[in-house]
């Protein structure tokens, strides 16, 4: 093989020769017919069934700690031992917990919505009074969330990820620049997609921005990857203490959910506000539903019972992905490491790896691996509108797949990026 990773000193016969070498094993990769797929970051089988449990636990009781029935209406704000329950997952006071139905993203969607349309705190803070309404979107980032601002009609703006988290001399300048700029989307541990952790400093300073954005201002903290560590346990920064620190509680609304810790479709989600933030909320929430599947929070609770059981359910998702994890990054390392063909962090914790290729280079090397029967999330998705402005970003979701299945998908994914990028040179 040419071990040729950075073509600026590259003859133009050296190029071609390494080409025709790629595009041959590229041949031989479709000549396969593999069907193999890196999308989306789901838990495998092997990962739901941790769970299975669930499934009868209850056996009939379907008393909660304070005499609630779980099989009746009510209880919008949910169980109080899975408030309990999300406030160990989150690191937050359980009286400020909302527990809701399976899907974090819903509660978001829903936050966001009362925020824009009916306000958090009465119907003069509702953003949709002051025209147009603008969202921070940290990029790379969580493709479902740019979906919510984009349903709502929030133009995105977007802030680059940095190893510690949102580029936060950027972020203070353009919300001190612009009033118009009422939200912030944030995923602060493993990150979707860099797997970056944000720093302590960086929760502190998003903490502050509320002193200088404008009205309404509010950071939405999707904690989806809260316990999701590979190796040791990384700690977060409390935003809810920074912000009790800074005087700015209204400033932040987290979210949490048991999707990627139990079973995904029929997870718990939470939600951790202040007071004045929670009421706007359950205001909206009593016109929408009686009152989430309580049933479901007892199930949960019943197998999790406290933080410690958790951890150590925790600990066997990640004995599943971590060896997953190690052959993408490991695979990076080999074909990748000293040259200028891609970069990637190396999370250790979440459900994503993040490459960047050279400028233009990522849809070209998605097709190719698509061609050679590797599915990858298209380039792009992980900015808001499907557009990244440079075609860099790949985002590689290892979960799903075996590992020997991995190991042939990472390497059409090499050979794609590298012919891709060889092309570009030639072109
Ligand atoms: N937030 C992030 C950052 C995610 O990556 C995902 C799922 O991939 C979700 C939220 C979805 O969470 P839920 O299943 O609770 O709606």
């Amino acid at each position: 093989e040419i071990p040729l990773l950075r073509f600026e000193h590259a003859a133009p016969g050296q190029l071609r020769a390494l080409e025709a070498q790629l595009a041959d094993t590229h041949r031989a990769f479709v000549a396969q017919g593999l069907a193999l797929d890196l999308t989306r970051g789901k838990p495998s089988a092997e990962q739901l069934a941790l769970s299975d449990a669930l499934d009868g636990i209850l056996d009939r009781h379907y008393l909660a700690e304070d005499g609630t029935d779980a099989r009746n209406y009510g209880g919008l704000d949910g169980l109080p031992e899975a408030k309990r329950f999300g406030a160990a997952l989150m690191g937050v006071d359980p009286g400020s917990v909302l527990v809701g139905g399976n899907s974090s993203l819903t509660l978001m969607y829903q936050a966001v919505l009362v925020a824009h349309r009916f306000g958090l705190t009465g119907a003069d803070s509702a953003w949709s009074r002051g025209g147009t309404v603008r969202f921070l979107c940290p990029v790379p980032g969580y493709d479902r969330h740019f979906t919510v601002c984009e349903q709502l009609g929030i133009e995105m703006l977007t802030v680059p990820m940095t190893a510690d988290g949102p580029d936060m001399d950027r972020v203070e300048a353009m919300l001190a620049a612009d009033p118009s700029i009422k939200g912030m989307w944030c995923v602060p541990k493993y990150s979707n997609p860099t797997g970056v952790v944000y720093s302590d400093a960086t929760v502190d300073r998003i903490a502050r921005l509320a002193q200088v954005a404008g009205e309404g201002f509010r950071v939405f903290w999707d904690n989806a990857y809260a316990v999701h560590d590979l190796q040791d346990v990384r700690p977060l920064a409390s935003i809810e203490a920074a912000c009790r620190a800074h005087g700015t509680v209204n400033s932040v609304l987290q979210f949490a959910s048991t999707s990627k810790i139990t079973h995904a479709g029929s997870g718990v989600a939470f939600m951790s506000a202040s007071p004045a933030n929670l009421a706007g909320f359950k205001a909206f929430l009593t016109a929408c539903t009686i009152g989430p599947d309580k049933v479901n929070q007892l199930r949960t609770v019943r197998l999790l019972p406290d933080r410690d059981a958790l951890m150590a359910h925790m600990q066997r998702h990640a004995a599943i992905l971590a060896p997953r994890f190690a052959i993408v990054l490991r695979v990076l390392e080999e074909q990748f490491a000293g040259g200028d063909l891609g970069q990637w962090e190396a999370p250790s914790g979440g459900y994503f790896v993040a490459f960047d290729t050279r400028p233009g280079i990522a849809s070209a090397a998605v097709a190719l691996a698509a061609e050679a029967g590797v599915k990858l999330t298209p380039a792009g998705a992980t900015f808001p509108y499907g557009r990244d402005p440079q075609d860099r970003n790949i985002r590689i979701a290892p979960s799903v797949p075996s590992l020997p299945q991995l190991e042939t998908a990472m390497a059409v994914f090499a050979n794609s990026v590298k012919l891709a990028s060889v092309r570009a040179a030639l072109a």
